[in-house]
C-alpha cells in the first residue's frame, strides 16, 4: 500500500477510474457533535489517498467537493450510512452513485452476523487487518504513522471485497434489491440528519 497525505483537499489530476472506495474518520459517531478529520480514498489501485483535515474547515476542498457530486463515478464504502451523513454535512454534497459492502454482505451472507470490514476482508479475501487504531484520536493537528496506515487500509481492499460480493448478489438473485438499496441509502443518510438514526420511516409506531 502506498500512502498519499493531503490537507484539505485532493490534487486535481488523480484517474480513479470509473470507481472509488471512500471512508471517513471522525471525532466519533454523533452528527451533530462529531467533527470530520480525515477522508480516505483509493482506486483500488493499492494508492490510498488522505485529505486531512486538522481543524473543522470544509470550505477550501473543491476537487474533493467536485468527486462527490460526480454522478457518473461509482463511490464504494463499508457502512456508506455514516459516511455518507457526514460528507453532506461537512460539504453541503449529499453523494450519489454509491455502493455500500455491508449491505451486500447482509443481503447475500445471510448464514452469519459476521458483516463489519475486518470480518469481510478475513472471510472474503483471507486477509487479517489491524482496527487497534479504530478508536483513536482523530483531530490531532499530525496523524501518527499508525493512524496512516490503519486510515488507508479501510479503503484498500474495498474493490476486491465488492467484486466477491457482486458475485454472491448475482449468485442469491439479490442484484436488483441491492441496487435499490444502494439509491436509497443517500437519502437514509440524510434522513439520519435530519432527526437522528432512530428516526425510523418504516417503523409501524
Ligand atoms: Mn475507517
Amino acid at each position: 500500500m502506498q500512502t498519499h497525505l493531503y490537507t484539505h483537499d485532493l490534487p486535481e489530476d488523480i484517474d480513479w477510474g470509473g470507481s472509488v472506495a471512500i471512508d471517513t474518520e471522525t471525532m466519533g459517531l454523533q452528527h451533530h457533535r462529531d467533527r470530520l478529520c480525515l477522508v480516505q480514498l483509493s482506486a483500488g489501485d493499492g494508492h490510498c489517498h488522505l485529505v486531512h483535515f486538522p481543524e473543522p474547515c470544509f470550505g477550501q476542498s473543491p476537487h474533493l467537493c467536485k468527486l462527490l457530486a460526480n454522478d457518473h463515478l461509482e463511490k464504494v464504502f463499508h457502512y456508506g450510512r455514516f459516511d455518507l451523513a457526514v460528507l453532506a454535512k461537512s460539504f453541503g454534497i449529499v453523494p450519489h452513485n454509491v455502493y455500500c459492502t455491508k449491505i451486500a454482505s447482509r443481503l447475500t451472507r445471510t448464514y452469519t452476523d459476521r458483516h463489519s470490514l475486518k470480518s469481510l476482508c478475513a472471510d472474503l479475501l483471507g486477509i487479517d487487518v489491524d482496527k487497534r487504531e479504530q478508536t483513536s484520536d482523530w483531530g490531532g493537528e499530525v496523524l501518527s504513522p499508525e493512524q496512516l496506515r490503519y486510515a488507508g487500509t479501510d479503503v484498500l481492499y474495498l474493490h476486491a471485497i465488492k467484486e466477491k460480493l457482486d458475485a454472491l448478489l448475482v449468485r442469491e438473485n439479490r442484484l436488483a434489491l441491492a441496487q435499490a438499496c444502494f439509491r436509497f441509502l443517500p437519502h437514509r443518510a440524510e434522513l439520519d440528519l435530519l432527526a437522528g438514526e432512530g428516526f425510523d420511516i418504516f417503523a409501524h409506531k
